[in-house]
């Protein structure tokens, strides 16, 4: 089999209602896709990630410009050679962010390939699922107006409540005080249910800002407390391990076993949080969770793509296993964004979709996923 094709689609919606997380400003959903085309009438899809203030073309241009000349021609089977083809033939100006995001749809679509090419589905070829399910949690709680919206996202808590989650991510890091307000509130609200919480600031804040709010927050038996600080300051992520109670989690924002080593290496994390699409794809995911499992360190992938990004993190969390085995283990939870987003329900044939409060893994071919090429061309902005 031959790759003779890489088709690159920069999808763009604008968002009726604009949404902040501490970063920033979302004002359209975005998505960069690839897909890999053979000589054997199979394709396969990929996704880079485009982190919510990040322009889509970049990872595009990085897969039509730097990536599509070394894949053609080239037997797509060849994942693990490919991967690091492409990883040494950008590393003077790349390993890190949307380079290897490029290479992480690169990647991903070709495991897709690999799937289809011997009927089963990807988490099969990483050596079979560990579960057949994940519980998913609802990430949420962006703000419309910044600050002083406590109230409102208390109800907003009720509503994931009400639509089956019993876990649930709030943004944070709109100010020490608004974070802890609104948690006071959410947390009245939904007092006697059954619900764990985690927290992300998305890195708002350095190291003594970082304490205090997880200090304030002890009481609410955090799941864990997502990216304290920046991604650059790994001693600060040991400094917030060593100081407060709740699990650390992070590395959304690291790539490939290389970036890994380091935060790993220097015990930085409870929970390794790989994104299969900016993380240098399933292959990096592998490599992660082997060096993870080497440390004890739990592997949680994120993502907050579209339908096909949530596609390979399914199959992901099938296959890891546990880092710390009992019989009742800790087992990894699959992030679902619940902000609007066009190219999710709509995008392919078998939406994620919620059974009793849970999320099967597909077990189709591949990634499992059948992509709606109407939905494709209506937000292309390359077609
Ligand atoms: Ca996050």
């Amino acid at each position: 089999m031959k790759i003779v094709d890489l088709k690159l689609h920069v999808l763009k919606s604008p968002l009726a209602e604009p949404f902040a997380f501490s970063q920033g400003w979302v004002h359209q959903r975005s998505a960069t896709l690839v897909e890999i085309i053979t000589d054997e009438g199979i394709s396969g899809w990929g996704e880079a990630f485009a982190q919510g203030l990040e322009p889509p073309e970049i990872g595009a241009a990085v897969i039509q410009h730097a990536l599509k000349p070394l894949l053609l021609g080239a037997d797509p089977l060849d994942i693990e050679v490919l991967w690091h083809t492409c990883y040494h033939r950008t590393r003077d100006y790349g390993r890190k962010g949307s380079v290897v995001a490029g290479i992480s749809a690169v990647d991903m679509a070709l495991w897709d390939i690999a799937g289809q090419a011997r009927g089963v589905p990807v988490w099969k070829l990483l050596g079979g699922r560990f579960r057949d399910k994940v519980q998913p949690y609802a990430t949420g709680f962006y703000r419309i107006q910044g600050q002083g919206e406590a109230q409102r996202l208390a109800e907003e808590a009720l509503r994931h409540h009400d639509a089956g989650f019993s876990l649930m991510k709030v943004k944070l890091g709109f100010g020490v005080d608004d974070d802890i307000a609104c948690m006071h509130a959410i947390g009245k609200a939904i007092q006697g249910k059954p619900i764990r919480l985690m927290i992300d600031t998305n890195h708002a804040y350095g190291r003594a800002e970082a304490l205090r709010l997880g200090r304030a927050l002890a009481e609410f038996d955090l799941l864990w407390y997502e990216e304290p600080v920046v991604p650059e300051d790994i001693a600060g992520y040991v400094e917030m391990r060593q100081h407060l109670t709740m699990p650390i989690a992070g590395g959304e924002n690291e790539h490939t076993l290389f970036g890994y080593q380091q935060l790993l290496a220097a015990g930085g994390v409870d929970i390794a949080q790989p994104d299969i699409g900016s993380c240098g794809g399933i292959t990096a995911a592998r490599h992660i969770m082997a060096l993870a499992q080497s440390m004890g360190v739990r592997v949680n992938p994120h993502v907050w793509g579209s339908a096909i990004a949530q596609a390979a993190s399914l199959h992901v969390i099938a296959a890891v296993p546990v880092a710390h085995h009992s019989l009742f283990a800790s087992q990894p939870v699959l992030e679902y964004d619940r902000s609007s987003h066009p190219f999710r329900q709509a995008l392919v044939q078998h939406p994620l979709t919620l059974r009793d409060g849970w999320v099967d893994i597909p077990d189709r071919p591949g990634l499992g996923i059948e992509v709606n090429r109407d939905v494709i061309q209506q937000y292309d902005t390359l077609a």
